[in-house]
């Protein structure tokens, strides 16, 4: 039997039988995992506030075997992030990716990208005055990473490489995204000029540590935000609970 120390993210925990805490998480080496955490319920000394939702944790599992459920040995905080638990839009953003992730990401196929990604997104919307453009950037590489959003180089009807001043039409859940010419846009095509597909496009590529500094117009953020969760609900077939929370607040 294996141990495993990684740096992780719980992403969902839900009570196992009497006593155990059944723990969801994204790990840094590992990719997401399924663990119990033995007498959780009972004591809160061996596992401190650990297991909130959105905490970054450092982690001790152990593999009983290649597909029974691990068992979490020890689990320190490192990070709280308490300023997002203050923030109801916050609170929102950081759990949709939670949920985004919980829904579209496989077990057990270690992708750092997007545990990097998750991670430095919950500092970002602790932190940036812009809580909506982290989400964004956030969401649209996480989607990117697992192969749901198309490549920005060309029409998907002509195949003309786009890189002139002008008018484009993108359609991020149905994976088109049609220079000007065409009439045949159904709806929910969103509007685009040469600047915001530069952005998209140095969104998908950038370095991570730089991915932070973009910033999206604010008139192009709730149409883009609504086109990354129109993907989302094409791959799921459902709405996602932190979706109908934002439009509750009126986040979204
Ligand atoms: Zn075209």
């Amino acid at each position: 039997m294996r141990t495993i120390e990684t740096e992780a993210v719980i992403l969902a925990t839900s009570d196992h039988g009497e006593s155990d805490r059944l723990i969801t998480f994204l790990t840094r080496s590992n990719g997401k995992l399924k663990g119990i955490a033995k007498g959780a319920r009972r004591s809160q000394k061996r596992f401190v506030h650990s297991f909130e939702p959105l905490s970054l944790v450092a982690l001790q599992i152990r593999e009983r075997s290649a597909v029974s459920l691990l068992w979490v040995e020890a689990c320190r905080l490192m990070e709280p992030h308490m300023a997002l638990r203050n923030a109801l839009e916050r609170w929102g953003f950081a759990s949709l990716l939670a949920e985004v992730v919980v829904e579209l990401v496989p077990e057990r196929l270690p992708q750092e990208e997007i545990f990097l990604l998750l991670r430095d997104s919950l500092t970002h919307l602790e932190a940036d005055r812009d809580a909506i453009n982290a989400v964004i950037l956030g969401l649209y590489r996480v989607l990117t990473a697992l192969g749901y959003i198309l490549d920005l180089g060309s029409c998907s009807q002509c195949g003309q490489p786009l890189d002139k001043i002008g008018r484009y039409w993108l359609h991020l859940a149905r994976g088109r995204l049609l220079c000007d010419g065409h009439q045949n846009r159904a709806q929910g095509f969103v509007r685009l000029d040469l600047g915001t597909l530069a952005f998209l496009r140095r969104a998908r590529v950038v370095e991570l540590e730089q991915l932070w500094r973009l910033r999206l117009r604010p008139g192009d953020q709730a149409s883009l935000l609504e086109s990354l969760l129109e993907v989302v609900r094409t791959q799921i077939g459902k709405e996602l609970k932190s979706g109908k929370f934002l439009r509750g607040i009126g986040a979204l």
